[in-house]
């Protein structure tokens, strides 16, 4: 008798085998997935093996087919990937709230660097940064892009938080907290590429040019080349308020953006944070080459710096994705707070309801910001295959009842503080709103003995 053909099996006949996997999570009330369609399923569910997600889709369905190692019943939640911040300097928690309601320059210069210049340490670097990886965790980031100094230490923090990281190492033609000697910039970023801890893909370094007023052509340059050598991400603030654009503008006959093209800066490994003083042809330059935009509202409006043009970035189909700045100029890392103000500043700037809408920027703060980082493909958006890097938040509560379109929800209701959840690489770092691996109140009281000394100095 001949075999019968593959086709005849039919799922009745041949039960799939119940797979075992690390993590069940099931019933969640919407999952949020971010993919292309930006599906929402509804009581839905995602299996984790290992540092994937072996599945996403209806709960009863992934009931049948898997049997979880760990098993969690989320009723009352809703399940999407974890947020992307494409933009902090996390160290700057130590600052928070210093010298507030001052006038850019005079925050800077009267503020910020005497701070920086008797606080910053390899030490103030990790309790900063650790504090900050805290609060994202907290607030559903799990992916953050970085940039200060003594980055080695940055790094360490990232890693013992258990977060996902790219870590820029400043660069600037100035003396800075860890390189003292301009001339010496090459030598110590060099050597910050040699040094950086082994933590394997989930932390990656970068370097960080601090801005093309700050960073004179020759520096963009091999700083540019050295990044291109090592296949890493380069970053830069660019275009940030009317004053820099003016000075580019005098210093070199045309603006930041094609005075950074001639340079040779813009490719897709590229991400420039802010872009607000910028125009149509710019975003196409941007849009052309590849290279990425950080934009970040708080900042921006804090600041005073102006309103970037998001819809025209957008319209350019510029890689977009969203990011806090520091805690000095913002002063929290909530991307739920980013989201709903950078859909709703849009509209008002342009008297257009249209013109930033949810589920744009909800792609933003997930999809866009990855592709920004690198990890296009990897993270971003629940589905099979991809990094089980993920967040649930809890939405039995009042500010969120009803619920009728999840994803309009994250960026128009929600907050981070609904945040309950947290994985990374398949890991649970925040459980029922409780870090697992990380001791907060040690991080909290090392940043509060670190402002009282710096507190007592300013004042002194
Ligand atoms: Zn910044």
């Amino acid at each position: 008798m001949p075999a019968p053909s593959p086709a005849s099996y039919g799922p009745e006949l041949e039960p799939r085998p119940v797979e075992e996997v690390d993590w069940l999570l099931l019933n969640a009330d919407a999952v949020v997935t971010c993919d292309e369609a930006m599906r929402t399923i509804g009581v839905g569910a995602v299996a984790i093996q290992a540092d994937r997600l072996a599945a996403v889709g209806p709960s009863e369905e992934l009931a049948r087919r898997y049997r979880g190692r760990r098993n969690l019943d989320l009723r009352g939640y809703l399940l999407m990937p974890g947020l992307v911040n494409t933009h902090t300097h996390a160290a700057m928690s130590c600052f928070r709230g210093l010298g507030d309601d001052l006038p850019l320059d005079r925050w800077l210069h009267e503020v910020i660097f005497p701070a920086e210049r008797v606080s910053v340490t390899p030490e103030m670097v990790y309790w900063g940064t650790l504090l900050s990886c805290l609060e994202m965790l907290g607030n559903g980031i799990t992916t953050f892009c970085d940039g200060y100094f003594f980055e080695e230490s940055a790094a360490l923090a990232a890693r013992d938080a258990g977060m996902r990281a790219v870590l820029g190492q400043g660069i600037l033609d100035h003396p800075t907290p860890d390189h003292p000697d301009p001339s010496t910039a090459r030598t110590r970023a060099e050597a910050f590429l040699e040094s950086f801890p082994d933590v394997g893909d989930r932390v990656r370094p970068s370097l960080f040019c601090h801005a093309p007023y700050t960073c004179g052509p020759s520096t963009l340059r091999w700083v540019k080349d050295l990044c291109r050598e090592r296949d890493i991400l380069f970053q830069v603030h660019v275009s940030e308020t009317e004053w820099e654009a003016r000075a580019i503008q005098e210093m070199y006959g045309m603006g930041p953006i094609p005075h950074l093209d001639v340079l040779g800066v813009w490719d897709d490994r590229t991400l420039a944070a802010h872009a607000v003083w910028i125009d149509g042809d710019d975003a196409r330059l941007l849009a052309d080459r590849g290279a990425a935009v950080s934009h970040n509202p708080s900042s921006n409006m804090k600041l005073a710096s102006g309103v970037a043009p998001l819809p025209v970035l957008m319209e350019a189909g510029v890689t977009l994705g969203l990011g806090t700045d520091s805690c000095a100029s913002n002063n929290g890392l909530d991307l739920f707070r980013e989201m709903d103000l950078t859909a709703k500043l849009h509209k008002v700037s342009r008297l257009d309801p249209l013109a930033c809408p949810a589920r744009r920027v909800l792609r933003m703060a997930t999809v866009g910001g990855a592709a920004a980082l690198g990890w296009r493909g990897r993270i971003g958006s629940l589905e099979a295959g991809m990094k089980a890097d993920l967040i649930a938040l809890d939405i039995r509560q009042p500010h969120l009842t009803p619920m009728y379109d999840g994803a309009s929800h994250l960026v128009y209701a929600t907050r981070g503080s609904d945040v309950r959840y947290a994985w990374v690489d398949g890991r649970l770092l925040l459980e029922g709103g409780r870090f697992k691996e990380t001791d907060a109140v040690r991080a909290m009281a090392e940043v509060r003995k670190m402002a009282l000394t710096l507190a007592k100095r300013r004042g002194g």
